[in-house]
């Protein structure tokens, strides 16, 4: 066993670009927001309106992060 991944989140390889443009809408906002609160998703909506359907998606694939 490798200590080593070789791809760390494959999943991503198969995400849609919506997904991706949400992950990285998701990190821009933490720049202003560095927590989950509400201010922090009231950014992400502001940017991204449809954002929910992104992080269901990841969700559902097992996927949620933390970010
Ligand atoms: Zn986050």
């Amino acid at each position: 066993m490798s200590e080593y991944s070789e791809v760390e989140h494959p999943f991503l390889l198969m995400a849609p670009l919506t997904v991706i443009d949400y992950i990285i809408v998701h990190e821009l906002c933490h720049l202003r927001q560095r927590d989950h609160s509400d201010a922090f998703w009231n950014e992400v909506d502001k940017v991204m309106p449809r954002y929910r359907e992104h992080k269901e998606w990841l969700k559902q694939r097992g996927a949620y992060l933390d970010l």
